[in-house]
């Protein structure tokens, strides 16, 4: 049996994504910034998306900036904030995602900010009296912080988190690529003033991906050129790409109140089987609270070595991973700052739309057998 449990690193495409793009790779060719006839129809299907994108999370159209994905999303956001809004101080926090954490390090090593980190509980759950007493010292500064944790899943109340930013004149930019198309996002209420969404962790295509930034909270390009996106982004846009992102964005949107009840249950009986399956496992983040439907991470006893685990797995037919995909394997810096044993074998499993309680029984069978045949060894 082959099963993937890797959704917070990457989604398949839906099939509805694929056709839509298919028809449009056939028939739309033109470069949207062109004034002839197939350059206007580029233009038309890329201002299309711009707009069913910006009314699924409550935006305006013009405050979406498309982007290669979530990555150069919160670069752009971070960078702006520094250099257009002329922040300062920024706190973030060190179980943020690495395109947040490194970017952010990168401005401090410039000598453009001074960087600080809030303190989180061991759930991972940011603590909001640091963050106040934080905000009162540094007033109109920026603080960046995670809607959902990829690794772990523990969530964060963005409408909380916001509007202690705001009483503090400070700038407020939130990753959501975990969660954009899985829950209801309405912008036009929830203080936030960058957000970072990405095509392929919604089931569509790698490569799309968009920045919002609120009306007044201006942006400044890191790559020039063309002076594409209205001067935000230059280089012709990846228009099947970020039509691929509107059709995946529609399909969650549509289905999204089928999904996301029958995948929190399918949650629940993962942590269930694991738990009556391996009485010693451990879960890391809020499994049982704030937290993701998508995510279960575990801590397993009786085995050493991260590899070697993830070797049985992957011969098992099971695609999971020990943090976020870009850490290729490595030690997991959120785990590290959660947990005091982070020697032990930690195993992010993220289920999908189409995952079955088959897949999870298989799964749940096969992690027994493989720490039940390392206590022998
Ligand atoms: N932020 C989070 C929370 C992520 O999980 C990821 C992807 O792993 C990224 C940012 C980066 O997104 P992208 O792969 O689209 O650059």
């Amino acid at each position: 049996m082959n099963v993937y449990l890797d959704h917070a690193a990457t989604t398949p495409i839906d099939p509805q994504v694929i056709s839509h793009i298919s028809g449009l790779m056939e028939e739309v060719y033109g470069n949207p910034s062109s004034i002839h006839g197939p350059g206007r129809l580029a233009r038309q299907k890329l201002e299309e998306a711009r707009k069913t994108i910006a009314e699924s999370i409550g935006a305006k159209p013009k405050e979406i900036c498309f982007t290669s994905g979530g990555t150069e999303a919160d670069n752009i956001a971070l960078i702006s904030a520094v250099r257009v809004h002329g922040v300062k101080n920024v706190l973030s926090s060190p179980i943020e995602h690495h395109a947040v954490l490194h970017a952010l390090r990168h401005l401090e090593n410039q000598n453009e900010i001074n960087l600080h980190f809030a303190e989180t509980d061991s759930k991972g759950h940011i603590d909001l009296d640091f963050l106040e007493d934080w905000l009162k010292k540094y007033p109109g500064s920026l603080v960046s912080l995670m809607h959902a944790n990829n690794e772990i899943g523990t969530i964060e109340d963005l409408e909380k988190i916001g509007s202690l930013c705001h009483e503090h004149d400070a700038y407020f930019h939130t990753d959501t690529v975990q969660t954009i198309g899985y829950f209801d996002f309405n912008l036009a209420e929830l203080p936030v003033d960058f957000l970072a969404g990405s095509a392929h962790k919604f089931y569509g295509p790698k490569g799309a991906g968009f920045l919002f930034h609120r009306s007044g909270c201006e942006i400044d390009p890191i790559f020039h050129g063309g002076g594409q996106e209205k001067q935000r982004r230059s280089g012709t846009e990846n228009l099947h790409g970020i039509c691929g992102m509107m059709k995946a964005i529609e399909v969650m949107d549509e289905q999204r109140t089928e999904f996301a009840p029958r995948m929190q249950k399918l949650k629940q009986y993962f942590i269930e089987t694991l738990q009556s399956e391996i009485p010693e496992i451990e879960f890391n983040g809020d499994p049982k609270g704030e937290s993701h439907y998508t995510v279960v991470n575990v801590t397993l006893p009786h085995f050493q070595g991260q590899p070697l685990f993830f070797a049985h797995l992957d011969r098992a037919g099971i695609a999971a991973s020990g943090g976020s995909a870009c850490s290729g394997g490595g030690k997991s810096h959120v785990i590290q700052h959660l947990r005091l044993d982070s020697d032990a074998v930690t195993v992010r499993f993220s289920i999908g739309r189409h995952t079955t309680e088959d897949e999870i029984d298989y799964t749940v069978h096969k992690v027994k057998e493989i720490i039940g045949a390392e206590e022998l060894v």
